[in-house]
């Protein structure tokens, strides 16, 4: 995504009738994490590199103060949940808010913006109560990351128990179809991205194929591309740790998927070995990953449009800002 400026995009009220909901139920956080002032204000602007390189931030004391947070440890691009990760609950997107946001990001130079969607969502499920619930949901997702400007929306695929792999997949594609019926997200820039997963039991998306095959079923209906996870790629099974086996996996991913169409990549070392299916993510250059495999991905020109984000733990203080620096250090 070429730096400058916002293009044409403008905040708006969007969905007026709907708003109110998202202004009602307002995510109480203890007063210590409100705290901006956690991270002290740099004294001059972040060193940013070529290449966008972000974190998942909080959104605690309000959603544009993770633009603040982000800025502070040195991002020019965030992801952020916008409703509780594990539970039903929206946060507070009223329009002051998103204003600010949206203000703190062109001030800061922050993009894309991409929101995780809730874990909760499962829109291949077999339960139609469920799947109701999660068309809903995903639904939500889609208006508030339509009324915060945000440029992507990362979904998981889903889990496919009581059908099979290929019945989980179209399902999950018509889900999606249904969930942004009557929403014009191609009008304000926003693009749903399917993320590969690490493919346990009945997990879609362990593939690179399953991720492709979702896109392919949704081009040219919705806004569709992907996001690749470098934890989930691992753990799936792909080498991403030898030379070889990292050229051959991107082969592999621009064969299916097709690179131009990897918008974001998460970058997560891992806990767990190659094709473990387990999917812990680590601190970059601490896992089974290493910090080389990193250090290609930065610096391929075919990824140089994607946005680099990690979702590595916060385990020590100061783990997210060691985990962006590290990531820039690498970029040539
Ligand atoms: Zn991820
Ligand atoms: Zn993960």
């Amino acid at each position: 995504m070429p730096s400058g400026s916002f293009g044409n995009r403008r905040i708006s009220p969007v969905l007026p009738s709907k708003r109110g909901a998202f202004i009602l139920v307002l995510c109480r956080v203890p007063l210590l994490a409100n705290r901006i002032s956690a991270q002290s204000a740099p004294k001059r602007p972040p060193r940013v590199t070529s290449r966008r390189i972000g974190i998942h931030i909080s959104t605690a004391g309000g959603v544009h103060n993770a633009a603040e947070r982000a800025y502070r440890l040195g991002c020019n691009t965030l992801q952020i949940f916008s409703s509780s990760p594990r539970q039903w609950a929206p946060y507070d997107l009223s329009y002051p808010l998103c204003k600010r946001m949206f203000r703190l990001r062109a001030q800061y130079d922050l993009k894309p913006l991409v929101i995780h969607t809730n874990y909760l969502v499962n829109l291949a499920s077999t339960n139609q109560l469920f799947l109701k619930k999660s068309i809903e949901a995903f639904r939500g997702e889609i208006e508030r990351a339509l009324a915060v400007c945000a440029d992507y929306l990362v979904l998981h695929p889903g889990s496919f128990r009581g059908a099979d792999r290929e019945a989980g997949l179209l399902q999950t594609a018509a889900a999606i179809v249904a969930a942004t019926q009557g929403l014009d997200l191609a009008e304000a820039g926003l693009t749903i991205l399917i993320e590969n997963t690490a493919g346990s039991e009945f997990s879609l998306g362990g593939s690179f194929e399953q991720v492709a095959e979702v896109i392919d079923r949704l081009r040219g209906i919705v806004p569709i591309a992907a996001c690749i996870d470098t934890c989930h790629t691992h753990v799936a099974g792909y080498d991403i740790v030898t030379q070889e086996g990292i050229y051959q996996t991107l082969l592999r991913l621009d064969a299916t998927v097709g690179l131009n169409n990897v918008k974001v990549i998460h970058c997560n070392d891992a806990k767990a070995a190659r094709g473990s299916k387990l999917d812990r993510h680590q601190q970059i250059g601490k896992g089974t990953i290493g910090v080389e495999p990193f250090r290609i991905l930065l610096n391929d020109l075919r990824l140089a449009h994607a946005a680099f984000i990690a979702e590595t733990p916060v385990e020590t203080p100061g783990d997210d800002r060691r985990n962006v620096e590290a990531l820039k250090k690498l970029v040539t």
